[in-house]
């Protein structure tokens, strides 16, 4: 796996280039949507001595300089993808809990007009559309 640009980014971002953090940032590019248990696994393929700590605080301060996105639909646990800045929405399966893009409705943010803004300058919806995936829903018995 090659990480040229993830030590650029990092320093685009002013962050210190770390073997954990070049890892983490592959992993969720490899694994979007992925839970930390998950994205864990995956950065222990490139770095098996890493520990749970270092890949939490690398997510956490990956997260808060922008480069990954956090979700956390209700009732999951929070998951991380790389794919940032664009607006872009959700959709969640209620059984099985898969989490798929959905590309901004409109092309920009804020996408959706508030019914009542309250006065505030409103620059981001963050929608997530729940229903079943096809393979949730395809085994379901047909209701008369
Ligand atoms: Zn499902
Ligand atoms: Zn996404």
């Amino acid at each position: 796996m090659s990480t040229p640009d993830y030590a650029e980014m990092l320093r685009g971002a002013a962050l210190r280039i770390t073997r954990p953090r070049l890892a983490v940032l592959a992993a969720v590019e490899a694994n979007p949507h992925a839970d930390t248990e998950s994205i864990l696994t995956a950065v222990r393929v490139e770095l098996p001595e890493v520990s749970h700590q270092a890949v939490y605080d690398s997510l956490h301060t990956l997260t808060a300089a922008g480069l990954v996105r956090r979700i956390q639909p209700a009732g999951s646990v929070a998951r991380y993808e790389s794919r940032v800045g664009d607006n872009h929405h959700h959709v969640a399966c209620r059984s099985c809990g898969v989490v798929a893009d959905v590309d901004c409705a409109v092309g920009e943010a804020p996408c959706l007009t508030a019914s009542d803004a309250h006065g505030f300058a409103i620059v981001e919806a963050e929608v997530i559309y729940w229903g079943l995936c096809s393979t949730c829903a395809s085994p379901a018995p047909a209701s008369h």
